[in-house]
């Protein structure tokens, strides 16, 4: 159960959850091939990226879910609640695209399908 949190933890925070000491992305959306120090490979397929995408879009839909249960449960109009959630939406998306495809790393190191030990 450490190694879990340890995991999410360091991937949250786009650190190699591998090394905790290496680097995840080397620009603001370019995720590094291999870990700088431990050269753990993070995606070896280019299809694992939908990975991450699903995380993201998994939490956007829990957004664009309360959104429609403050429309049915608060006097909000609702262009100006379809306009605020449609920012938080886009705004969450683009803010939490580099941790989700963090914490795809992490999933993908705790199932085992790649190795701390390459
Ligand atoms: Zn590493």
């Amino acid at each position: 159960m450490i190694r879990v949190l340890r995991v999410f933890w360091y991937s949250f925070w786009l650190i190699c959850p591998a090394c905790q000491r290496g680097r995840m992305f080397r620009s603001l959306f370019t995720m590094n091939v291999r870990c700088p120090t431990c050269s753990m490979v993070y995606e070896r397929d280019s299809g694992e990226v939908s990975g991450g995408m699903a995380i993201n879009t998994a939490l956007l839909c829990l957004i664009a879910i309360g959104g429609a249960v403050m429309a049915v449960t608060t006097t909000i109009p609702t262009g100006q609640l379809l306009l605020g959630v449609a920012t938080i939406m886009i705004l969450f998306g683009v803010f939490f695209y580099r941790h989700a495809r963090a914490l795809w790393v992490g999933i993908l190191l705790l199932a085992g399908t790649i190795n701390e030990d390459v």
